[in-house]
């Protein structure tokens, strides 16, 4: 056993991520949301009205990757959460190695250690 590597997580930290992800998915559910109302409102202002349809249009667009971010976001602490719940949370979907407290602090979603985290990105699978 390698000391220096990443350990698996124990009560206390998994807690204290657990209460992040909590935190983080309460954050998206209200921005989504607020995104989806002004999206689904009917009555729209005379501003929009009077201004020409192509900057409505980006607009729009601009709105929908937002909720599409933010929506994959939220998917991904819904998954982590669900990880924790099934006790695999923490540990690398590639390796099987832990992830790291550290690491899962800085990215609570993250579902890879460092290494095969920056092995997918480098394109190498
Ligand atoms: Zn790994």
């Amino acid at each position: 056993m390698l000391t220096a590597t990443p350990t698996l997580l124990d009560h206390e930290q998994t807690m204290t991520l657990r209460k992040l992800l909590e935190e983080r998915q309460r954050c998206l559910t209200a921005v989504i949301d607020a995104h989806l109302h002004i999206e689904g409102t009917l009555g729209v202002p005379a501003a929009v009205m009077d201004s020409d349809d192509s900057t409505r249009a980006a607009e729009t667009d601009f709105a929908l990757s937002e909720i599409e971010r933010e929506t994959a976001e939220q998917l991904a602490v819904e998954r982590a959460l669900e990880r924790i719940e099934a006790g695999s949370y923490g540990i690398c979907m590639s390796c099987g190695e832990p992830i790291g407290f550290e690491r899962l602090l800085a990215h609570p979603t993250a579902m890879r250690c460092l290494a095969c985290q920056s092995r997918s990105e480098s394109g190498r699978t």
